[in-house]
């Protein structure tokens, strides 16, 4: 199915995988509305990029409206903006517990929120991006599994409600992916363990995967891991 002349709402745009599904959306002609605190537009045309924090639902609201008003609607909404600090549950500094659930999953139900008004009355895609973490307990990572598990419920749940409105739902769920996530000193990923890890790219090639199948059938759920790691399944 082809995306050309959508128009996609992507949190987190500014690097890693928001990006890469950015830049892949608009090699296919999707117009695109992007979210991140800096505000990046990639250097990309036919985008609206405003500095916005997934945690501040007016923000969201600004983007989306800006976003629909120069578009005509809004067909796809990747909730992606993300964060992630691993260690053990009683060593996970406050800021960072808060953080984590604030920006993985408040952000995630308020950028669906302020997209979905402009979604209704076309057909359109929910694709959020969580995690492995989303579907599995995995040790040092408690509180980043209780957001990724959350996102995976809210986008589980809105499936059964949004269907009869011709919009579907779809959680994809990777394994590492190099990035610069949880890089930041004191949030317990190193440069090294990055090699063997998919890429940006990788991922967002499985998001457009998802929005590109025809409209007769939807994909729930998607689990992709590199080779590098066990699959705890
Ligand atoms: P990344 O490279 O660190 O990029 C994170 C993006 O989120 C950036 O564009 C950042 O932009 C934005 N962001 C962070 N806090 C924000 C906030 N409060 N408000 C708005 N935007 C915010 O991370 P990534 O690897 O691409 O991760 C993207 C998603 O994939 C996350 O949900 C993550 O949990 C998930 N994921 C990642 C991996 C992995 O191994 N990398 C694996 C599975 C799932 P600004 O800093 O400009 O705001």
């Amino acid at each position: 199915m082809s995306l050309e002349g959508k128009t996609a709402v992507i949190t987190g745009a500014s690097r890693g995988i928001g990006a890469a599904v950015a830049r892949m959306l608009h090699e296919r002609g999707v117009n695109l509305g992007l979210a991140s605190r800096s505000g990046d537009d990639l250097g990309l045309e036919n985008v609206v990029a405003l500095p916005c924090d997934v945690r501040d639902l007016d923000a969201l609201t600004r983007l989306c409206d800006a976003t629909a008003e120069r578009f005509g609607g809004i067909d796809i909404v990747v909730p992606n903006a993300g964060v992630g600090a691993y260690g053990s549950f009683l060593d996970l500094s406050l800021e960072h517990l808060d953080e984590m659930l604030d920006v993985n999953l408040k952000g995630t139900v308020y950028a669906i929120r302020a997209a979905l008004p402009h979604m209704l009355g076309r057909e359109g895609d929910v694709v959020t991006l969580a995690s492995e973490a989303g579907r599995r307990g995995l040790p040092y990572e408690a509180v980043y599994c209780a957001s990724k598990f959350g996102q995976v419920g809210l986008t589980r749940a809105l499936d059964h409600e949004l269907r009869e409105h011709g919009i579907r739902c779809t959680n994809v769920c990777p394994g590492g992916v190099a990035t610069d996530f949880a890089l930041e000193e004191g949030r317990g990923r190193t440069p090294d363990v990055l090699p063997g890890m998919m890429t940006a790219e990788d991922v967002a090639e499985v998001v457009v995967f998802v929005l590109e199948r025809p409209r007769r059938f939807r994909i729930l759920e998607t689990a992709l891991r590199p080779m590098t790691e066990q699959s705890w399944g």
